[in-house]
């Protein structure tokens, strides 16, 4: 039941400020009485119930963009925050996100934190600005981590968040900040990709048990011979459907050639259009040469997600210009699906690394 009052403030919300729309809807409601007040961690927005059905329509409206302006705007993440002290810093990001939202033409709070002198500055140059001892600020900003590829995704749908708004006429220096800031050359695809792949599991063992060390066997016990960095179970698959250009394959090509060479793991590459049709495992750093690339069929990523799955792989990234079946979620095992694509047309739900543009 309360939870209802959030969901109609979130779709009043909606229909009021539709600029707002991609950003509101990246957040999950997740009901927390322990908040007091309503938080965010850049992921979820938490609320207290009985706080939230206190508040009146526009309050509960402006609670809401105002948590998810703090979670687009990168306003948890650690990265960000650095050691800054958090009580300042939560206290400028709120100067810096009641601009923007008085510039989109929203009613603030009595009592909100707004000031036209910080017009203009990020969060970052707001906390310097600030007197050292300052009050205020709204429930709390909870650390919480995003991986890149949903740093970028982000920064696009605020980009589009701040073009809708200047042609309606509003949204004016506040939010200029933020759109150079969007418009600034994105990360390189590599290095997004680079930090995706940080995590994955290197090797399924971290020795090798082949070679045992000769001082081992002779102190009686069979120890690895080295701690070798074994590098992990990563597989690159690359659409070869009649959809994909030579030039896309090629480019898909040099994506493997350059994680080999940068990432130096054991990859699994797979060529595959609605079957596979060629697997290729590449050691360590290994070159690799493709042959004459078959394909031309329709597309579809289920035989390539469903291999990956069935050989334990950690993480499959797959070359694609994405229009086509892929395997649900559920059936995915543990393996994660990363996207390297040049297409707009991006499903929900999905990690992407977009090239090109
Ligand atoms: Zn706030």
């Amino acid at each position: 039941m309360q939870s209802d009052i959030v969901r109609l403030a979130r779709a009043r919300l909606l229909i009021d400020q539709p600029w707002l729309s991609e950003l509101i809807m990246r957040l999950t409601l997740v009901e927390s009485p322990e908040c007091q007040t309503t938080a965010t961690d850049g992921k979820s927005l938490f609320y207290a119930p009985e706080f939230f059905g206190k508040c009146n329509k526009s309050e509960q409206m402006m609670l809401i963009a105002h948590e998810a302006m703090h979670a687009v705007l990168g306003h948890c993440d650690p990265h960000r925050v650095g050691g800054r002290q958090p009580s300042r810093w939560n206290i400028a990001c709120d100067y810096a996100i009641n601009l923007m939202l008085d510039e989109a033409g929203m009613t603030l709070a009595d009592g909100a934190l707004v000031s036209k002198k910080y017009t203009g500055m990020t969060a970052e140059a707001i906390y310097a600005a600030l007197p050292k001892k300052s009050g205020g600020g709204c429930g709390g900003l909870r650390p919480g981590t995003s991986s890149p590829a949903e740093r970028a995704a982000v920064m696009t749908a605020l980009a589009a968040a701040a073009q809708a708004l200047k042609r309606a006429g509003r949204g004016g220096s506040a939010w200029q900040a933020y759109l150079d800031e969007a418009a600034a050359p994105p990360l390189d695809w590599r290095d997004i990709l680079r930090a995706e792949l940080s995590g994955v599991r290197r090797g399924s063992d971290d020795f090798s048990w082949r070679r045992p060390s000769r001082r081992g066997m002779a102190l009686g016990c069979y120890l690895p011979s080295q701690i070798a960095y074994v590098p992990g179970p990563i597989a690159i698959a690359i659409d070869t459907s009649g959809s994909m250009a030579m030039a896309e394959i090629a480019e898909a090509v040099a994506i493997v050639r350059d994680v080999s060479e940068r990432e130096q793991p054991d990859i699994l590459v797979m060529l595959a259009d609605q079957a596979i049709s060629a697997e290729v495992r590449l050691a360590m750093g290994e070159h690799w040469e493709p042959g004459k690339v078959s394909g031309g069929g329709g597309t579809d990523f289920r035989p390539a997600q469903r291999r990956a799955s069935e050989l334990g792989i950690e993480t499959l990234v797959y070359v694609s210009d994405m229009a086509g079946p892929m395997l649900p979620h559920e059936e995915r095992g543990a393996t994660k699906t990363i996207w390297i694509t040049r297409t707009r047309d991006i499903p929900k739900n999905e990690t992407v690394i977009k090239i090109g543009e």
